[in-house]
């Protein structure tokens, strides 16, 4: 028997999520106004039920996910994008309706809701939701998947296949990229890197071919990294990041560029780095690798208790940045710089050189 989703609100959790798909059925054009339907996603799953929910959203109620997926990452334009933060901040709707009613009231877990709180929301619902399926691993194995859960009489949890989450085909990066560009912030690198993760190759042109996300890699890593400084230069002030808080965001950005590293080739980095650059102003692709090796070392040690799972997420990230600053560094023919680079990647580049027979290489 399928599982049900659990409210603390008067409105039954199936007219909230009739309200929600329905409201955002057409991506182009929602019937509600963002706090609308802010109320239902935080009703739906950060309220008090919120984690056991999204299991069971997953698992018996895929509409609402595939509706949250279909609105972040239908293709738009930046005018198409003006209008909907505009039209969406302003509400017009049809409060006849005792659910929609209630939604207007309901806590919407912000001060101010608008479409970039809404879009913000709809990424950390699906970033949560995509995470056992990344763990798992086995997204790919589409028939198997559905063979096991038939014979359990159940249905496969979504994501269900790669095309749940790039629905539009590859192009839905591009899309994804102008949804991330309204409010950047490190859970969207996860809900990227996670896409990316699954999906494969066929993401690596589409990343590339992006406006905004090589330089949003670049610009959104700076985060942890502003954070990390505004929290040891006042030690005073009480803060709410952690340095465990601060390996996830690290781990965020991590996992786009062990996707960039494991598919993408030369050219495809180099471009990467410099349109990251060019698109951001904060550093190419080694400037970032070699700043999150240098910040992994401040922060790794003052995590406490240092687990083991803590010991190898910072030796996974360490190894994905050394490794990826090498090859950029040693592609772009960067100077052998000891201040401004870690020495992690000079190193690297340096026995990459050797090993190919650089020239870039000789007379160090
Ligand atoms: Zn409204």
């Amino acid at each position: 028997m399928a599982q049900k989703v659990r409210i603390s609100s008067s409105s039954l959790a199936e007219r909230v999520i009739a309200t929600f798909v329905a409201s955002l059925a057409d991506p182009h054009a929602p019937l509600h106004c963002a706090r609308c339907i802010q109320a239902c996603i935080v009703t739906l799953t950060q309220n008090t039920y919120g984690l056991e929910n999204l299991a069971v959203l997953c698992a018996s109620h895929q509409d609402v996910l595939k509706t949250c997926m279909n609105f972040l990452t239908a293709p738009r334009s930046s005018e198409e994008i003006t209008r909907l933060k505009s039209s969406m901040s302003a509400c017009h709707c049809d409060t006849s309706d005792p659910c929609v009613r209630e939604m207007h009231t309901a806590d919407v877990k912000s001060d101010e809701p608008s479409f970039a709180t809404l879009v913000n929301m709809l990424i950390v619902t699906v970033h949560n939701a995509v995470q056992p399926a990344l763990e798992a691993g086995n997204v790919h194995e589409v028939a198997q998947n559905a063979g096991i859960a038939a014979q359990e009489g159940r249905s496969v949890p979504w994501p269900a296949t790669p095309k749940d989450l790039l629905p539009y085909g590859p192009e839905s990066m591009i899309a994804l990229g102008a949804m991330i560009d309204v409010s950047p912030h490190p859970i969207h690198l996860g809900l990227l890197g996670s896409i990316m993760d699954i999906c494969l190759e066929t993401t690596i042109p589409p990343f590339l071919a992006s406006p905004v996300l090589s330089g949003h890699v670049v610009g959104i890593g700076r985060i942890p990294q502003i954070a990390w400084i505004a929290m040891t230069s006042f030690p005073e002030r009480p803060s709410a990041y952690t340095p465990l808080d601060c390996l996830a965001d690290i781990g965020r950005l991590t996992l786009v560029c062990q996707v960039l590293l494991a598919l993408g080739n030369k050219s495809q980095l180099v471009q990467f780095s410099n349109q990251a650059e060019e698109q951001n102003g904060q550093g190419d692709g080694v400037d970032i690798c070699s700043d999150m090796l240098k910040l992994l070392e401040e922060v790794a040690p003052a995590i406490k208790p240092s687990t083991p799972k803590v010991r190898a997420d910072v030796a996974r990230c360490t190894a994905v940045f050394a490794n990826l600053g090498a090859r950029l560094h040693l592609f772009l023919a960067h100077p052998f710089d000891h201040k401004e680079y870690h020495p992690h990647i000079l190193r690297g580049s340096l026995q990459r050189a050797q090993q190919e027979g650089n020239p870039h290489a000789h007379g160090l």
